[in-house]
């Protein structure tokens, strides 16, 4: 079986679009680990196309954030602002269907699926000391999570926890083989917003038949998506935040 690893599309219609094109033919099921909606200005659409395209979805915190499931004291001001804008842009069906997402972790066909990480889906799994916790309680060796928006993830190799780091650098994709004596949080990145300071969009690939995992970067049209922020009314620093990818 082939996947496409998609999460924290966050509202962006114009980066999941390329991500979709650029991934065409190469996957046989959608997995998405949270965060469809919040910050970008197209909830709707993105919704709409992961309740058609996507086998299996977790929710993230701005799902729930999004769809009053989460008081939203904890968010800084920018990320309120636009759950609340969220809010009142999500028609009644993509609001049900959001707010429903299942908790992860979710397990399927030998891999977990979590938002943050396997203990919290509300936890950042940011460096190798949260990433030793987490291998602690996952129920496979291997798992995709999001939340970070840094594409990359962990290696754990029964002795220590290695940091994935920059998997896809500036070119367009990196190969790596899965080793069955070590275990692996493996982040695909964010399609829609993402923070390691490469601006194009993330995704990951995998293949469980010859347990190989590609990191995905693609370009896409960063200024429509930054227009539409700016024409909505949502706060400016989530369309200039796209341009530097941070
Ligand atoms: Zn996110």
């Amino acid at each position: 079986m082939r996947y496409l690893i998609l999460s924290d599309l966050h509202a962006n219609w114009e980066a999941l679009e390329a991500v979709v094109q650029d991934a065409a033919g190469q996957y046989d099921r959608t997995i998405c680990c949270g965060d469809l909606v919040g910050y970008g200005a197209d909830p709707n659409p993105i919704v709409e196309w992961v309740r058609a395209h996507c086998d299996l979805v977790v929710r993230g915190n701005h799902d729930k954030a999004c769809t009053g499931l989460d008081d939203l004291e904890w968010f800084n001001p920018v990320a309120r602002a636009a759950a609340i804008w969220t809010q009142g842009t999500l028609t009644p069906e993509n609001a049900d269907y959001t707010r429903a997402l299942p908790k992860g972790p979710i397990l399927e066909d030998g891999f977990q699926m979590v938002h943050g990480s396997p203990f919290d889906e509300d936890e950042y799994v940011l460096g190798a000391d949260e990433a030793l916790q987490s291998f602690g309680y996952l129920e496979c060796r291997l798992a995709f999570f999001g939340h970070t928006h840094v594409q990359g993830g962990f290696i754990w190799n029964r002795s220590r926890v290695e940091t994935i780091l920059c998997p896809s650098g500036w070119g367009d994709r990196q190969e790596m083989e899965i080793d069955p004596d070590c275990a692996y949080m493996i982040n695909p990145g964010s399609v829609g917003q993402p923070r390691d300071g490469n601006p194009r969009s993330a995704y990951a690939l995998y293949n469980t038949d010859s347990h190989v995992v590609t990191y995905c970067r693609t370009d896409y049209n960063i200024s429509g998506a930054q227009k539409k922020i700016r024409d909505a009314g949502l706060p400016p620093i989530l369309a200039d935040r796209l341009g530097v990818g941070r």
